[in-house]
């Protein structure tokens, strides 16, 4: 199944209050271990070259993808990758074997997956300029970034342009950057929104969802993610992940409608009228999962709630005990039927 291994990755952001997904099966190391292995240096386009971060591992799928961006000799760099010694070199390799360049490096987001490559590449090419949406948001090591505008356009040297779309949910400063370029040889480069393999975690599940439909309509063929393989059929991908998600919201509405059975092995929880505390919910939607894995599951599934009750779907019981942990999620009786106000955010 393809929605493993990132749930993962929050653990590595876990000061960070990163959101996880959960895993559908709990082979989680078997199913990593298939990822195909991808090259260090790959000509993608004639104007789209990808260099691996050289960061493998289970919160990584293949390592952080890079990309240099350009046919001209002033190459445009999305993201830095993790700070390892092999990406520098295989960077600076691949520019003076075509006598080229870094002028501008564009970063999707903060996490340090896409950012600790910066000192390196700093050196290496003192000129460089950084840019990324929101400068001071999470920039402990005080990167001199120059702010991105949401639309702001890059003009990439050889033809074609790169324009930045503010697109949260992965975290608050993601950018995704439509390559406008004549003919075929375009697309979307998604950041950590939408990945080569698996489905991505979130911090926002409301704002995530927009952006998915708005990265749909930036794109026609191929997109380029912050980790894993080239997207062939981008459009289909990311209406994947919207169904994807609309799934693990329709179940949380189901089993907050299912009466009040809930079994003991729910740890005594009590659904139904009474309502359900998060982790009884998680208990009984993710008694397949180890439950190692609950408190993980637990991020997706308040971010459910937290999403419907904004959308007047469902409320937290007055007379719960104290603490969100005590919180008593119901159902909100709705004229016509509980199915209003639905996807409301798509
Ligand atoms: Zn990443």
């Amino acid at each position: 199944m393809r929605f493993l291994p990132l749930f993962l990755h929050r653990q590595s952001h876990h000061l960070h209050h990163h959101k996880p997904t959960i895993p559908k099966t709990n082979n989680t190391l078997f199913k990593m271990a298939q990822l195909p292995p991808l090259p260090e240096v790959t000509s993608l386009t004639p104007s789209i070259t990808r260099i691996l971060a050289g960061n493998p591992s289970k919160f990584t799928l293949q390592g952080t993808n890079t990309y240099l961006v350009g046919s001209g000799p002033n190459k445009i760099l999305i993201d830095t990758g993790d700070g390892k010694p092999s990406w520098i070199a295989a960077l600076k390799s691949t520019l003076s074997s075509s006598s080229a360049t870094v002028s501008k490096c564009i970063i999707t987001h903060w996490h340090h997956d896409h950012v600790n490559g910066i000192p390196d590449l700093l050196s290496a090419f003192p000129g460089v300029k950084i840019y990324k949406h929101r400068p001071d948001y999470h920039n402990p090591s005080n990167v001199p970034f120059l702010d991105i505008a949401d639309g702001q356009e890059f003009d990439v040297e050889g033809g074609g342009r790169l324009r930045a779309v503010h697109t949260p949910g992965h975290t608050e400063d993601h950018m995704v950057l439509q390559y406008l370029l004549e003919g075929e040889q375009g697309g979307l480069f998604t950041g950590d929104n939408v990945l080569g393999h698996g489905t991505a975690v979130f911090e926002d599940l409301s704002s995530y969802l927009t952006s998915l439909s708005k990265m749909k309509t930036l794109v026609n063929g191929r997109a380029y993610p912050g980790h894993g393989p080239v997207i062939e059929q981008a459009r289909e991908r990311i209406e994947e992940y919207i169904r994807h998600r609309q799934q693990r919201e329709d179940q949380v509405v189901q089993q907050l409608k299912a009466a009040p059975n809930v079994p003991a092995a729910a740890g005594g929880q009590v659904g139904g009228e009474k309502g359900w505390t998060l982790m009884g919910l998680v208990k009984v939607m993710y008694k397949d999962v180890p439950e190692a894995l609950h408190i993980p599951a637990a991020g997706g599934v308040i971010q459910i709630l937290k999403k419907l009750e904004r959308e007047g779907r469902v409320r937290v019981r007055e007379d719960g005990g104290g603490g969100e942990e005590e919180d008593r999620w119901v159902l909100v009786e709705q004229q016509g039927g509980t199915g209003a106000g639905r996807g409301s955010a798509l």
